[in-house]
C-alpha cells in the first residue's frame, strides 16, 4: 500500500465542478483584485471566526507581520515567540526590525509553555505571538492574563488551526488579532498563496488593510509606507467554496486522529495529547520517538509518507545565527526537532489506510 503524507485529491474531487464554475465566473467578470469575491469572503470568514473584521492579504506571513507593523512595533522592541513553530512566526517579528525572543513549549501540548513566558519579558517586550501549533489551540487564558498584566499585544498565529476551538470559541477571536495562512496544505487552503488577518479592532483592521495596499486608504492617496499584499479575487472565490466544507473536512481529520490515538500501541511512540477544553483540528498528527529517523525510514520503506515539523529549530537555523543562541539553550525545541515525526493526515483517508499506518507503526521494533 502507498499512503502519501498529504493528498488533496479527495477534497478537490468533491468540489471540482464548483471550483471550475467559479474560475469561469471570475474570468468572465475580468476583475481580479479587490472585488466582490474578496468582500464576500472577508464577511464570511469573519463570521466563521466570530470576529467583526477580516482583511485578506497575500499570505500567512504578511497576516502576522502587518498587524505588528500596524502597532508600530519595530527596531529595539522584543516580541515573545514560541521556540517550537514554523519560522514564519519569528520572521514576521524580524521584518518589523524587532527581535523575536523564544519561549519553550511543553512536550505535552507542543505549544508555548505559559509558565515560561514571564521570565522572558523585559521593558522592551511589546507583544506575544500565540501559535496554535499543529492545530492545537495555545493556552490563551494564561497568555491573555500575562499580556494584560504587562500591557502586551497578543497576535494569534492561527495558520495551522482554522476551525479549532478553545473553550468553545474559535481561534482567531481570542487575542487582539490573528493571522491565518491559506497555503494549499493548510486545513483551509487556497489554490495558491493567500492569507487573512482577523480582529474585532476596527482601527487595527483598517490599518492592516491600508498597509497591505501600498499604505493607501483610498486610491493614489498614501498615508503609510505600505506593502503590496492582497488576496486576489480568484483565490477568494475558491476559498469561499472551501470554507463551506471546512468543518466537515476537519471532522474527518479528527476521526482519523481518533483512530490513530486508539490504535497506535507501540511503547516506543509518544502520541499527541489533546489539551482539555480544546478542539484540536490536527493540521499535523505529531508523534514522538527516540529512534525517530529509524522509524521514518521504516515507514517510508513500507510506502508511508512522513514529514518532520520541524527538523531544525529556528534558533539553530542560519537565518537566526545573529541571535547568538547556542545549541542546548532551548532543549525542548531541540528535543522536539530530534524526535517528532508527522504521519499521514488529510481529508478522506480510508479505514484501510489508517489501519495500515497503525499496524505498520505497531510493527516497528
Ligand atoms: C504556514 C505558516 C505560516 C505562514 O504562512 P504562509 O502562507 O506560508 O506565509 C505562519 N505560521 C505558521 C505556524 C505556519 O504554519
Amino acid at each position: 500500500m502507498k499512503i502519501p503524507f498529504v493528498s488533496f485529491e479527495k477534497m478537490h474531487d468533491e468540489i471540482k465542478d464548483e471550483l471550475t464554475g467559479k474560475f469561469q465566473q471570475v474570468l468572465a467578470k475580468n476583475w481580479f483584485i479587490q472585488g466582490e469575491e474578496l468582500a464576500k469572503f472577508e464577511e464570511e470568514y469573519a463570521a466563521y471566526c466570530g470576529v467583526k473584521y477580516c482583511v485578506g492579504v497575500g499570505n500567512g506571513l504578511d497576516a502576522l507581520f502587518l498587524p505588528l507593523k500596524a502597532y508600530g512595533i519595530g527596531t529595539g522592541d522584543e516580541v515573545i515567540v514560541p521556540s517550537n513553530t514554523f519560522i514564519a512566526t519569528a520572521l514576521a517579528v524580524s521584518y518589523t526590525g524587532a527581535t523575536p525572543v523564544f519561549v519553550e513549549p511543553t512536550l505535552e501540548s507542543f505549544d508555548i509553555d505559559p509558565a515560561r513566558i514571564e521570565e522572558k519579558i523585559t521593558d522592551k517586550t511589546k507583544a506575544i505571538m500565540a501559535v496554535h501549533l499543529y492545530g492545537q489551540p495555545a493556552p490563551m487564558d494564561e497568555i491573555m492574563e500575562i499580556a494584560k498584566r504587562h500591557n502586551l499585544k497578543v497576535i494569534e498565529d492561527s495558520a495551522q488551526a482554522h476551525g479549532a476551538l478553545y473553550k468553545g470559541k474559535h481561534v482567531g477571536s481570542l487575542g487582539d488579532g490573528a493571522g491565518f495562512s491559506f497555503y494549499p496544505g493548510k486545513n483551509l487552503g487556497a489554490l495558491g498563496d493567500a492569507g487573512a488577518f482577523v480582529t474585532d479592532d476596527k482601527e487595527l483592521a483598517d490599518k492592516v488593510r491600508a498597509l497591505g495596499n501600498y499604505g493607501s486608504d483610498y486610491k493614489y492617496h498614501h498615508i503609510y509606507q505600505g506593502n503590496n499584499s492582497r488576496l486576489d479575487e480568484m483565490q477568494a472565490a475558491f476559498l469561499r467554496i472551501k470554507l463551506k466544507n471546512l468543518d466537515r473536512w476537519n471532522a474527518n481529520r479528527i476521526e482519523t486522529a481518533e483512530k490513530y490515538l486508539a490504535g497506535i500501541k507501540n511503547p516506543e511512540i509518544a502520541l499527541p495529547t489533546i489539551m482539555p477544553d480544546t478542539k484540536h483540528v490536527f493540521h499535523i498528527f505529531a508523534i514522538r520517538c527516540a529512534r525517530r529517523d529509524e522509524l521514518e525510514k521504516f515507514l517510508n520503506e513500507k510506502g508511508i509518507g512522513t514529514n518532520k515539523h520541524y527538523p531544525i529549530p529556528m534558533h539553530l537555523q542560519g537565518a537566526y545565527e545573529s541571535l547568538g543562541i547556542k545549541k542546548g539553550e532551548l532543549p525542548l525545541a531541540e528535543e522536539i526537532s530530534a524526535t517528532e515525526l508527522s504521519i499521514p493526515m488529510y481529508y478522506g483517508m480510508t479505514e484501510e489506510e489508517t489501519g495500515y499506518v497503525i499496524d505498520t507503526i505497531n510493527a516497528f521494533k
